[in-house]
């Protein structure tokens, strides 16, 4: 499980993380927003763990 913050409402939410690929968008379940990120992974950006194929350009 991946702990989502929501960089719109603040919202923390849990996400599967995929076994292979990363998450290009998240619907977040407070403001029902479509979060995207900006460098391609939300898994990456707002939440605590890296995806599977380790992306991270933080
Ligand atoms: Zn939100």
């Amino acid at each position: 499980m991946a702990i989502f913050t929501c960089p719109e409402c603040g919202k923390i939410d849990k996400i599967t993380i995929p076994d292979k690929s990363c998450l290009a968008f998240y619907k977040c379940k407070g403001c029902k927003k479509l979060i995207s990120s900006k460098h391609g992974c939300i898994l990456c950006e707002y939440t605590n763990v890296h995806c599977p194929l380790k992306c991270d350009t933080k």
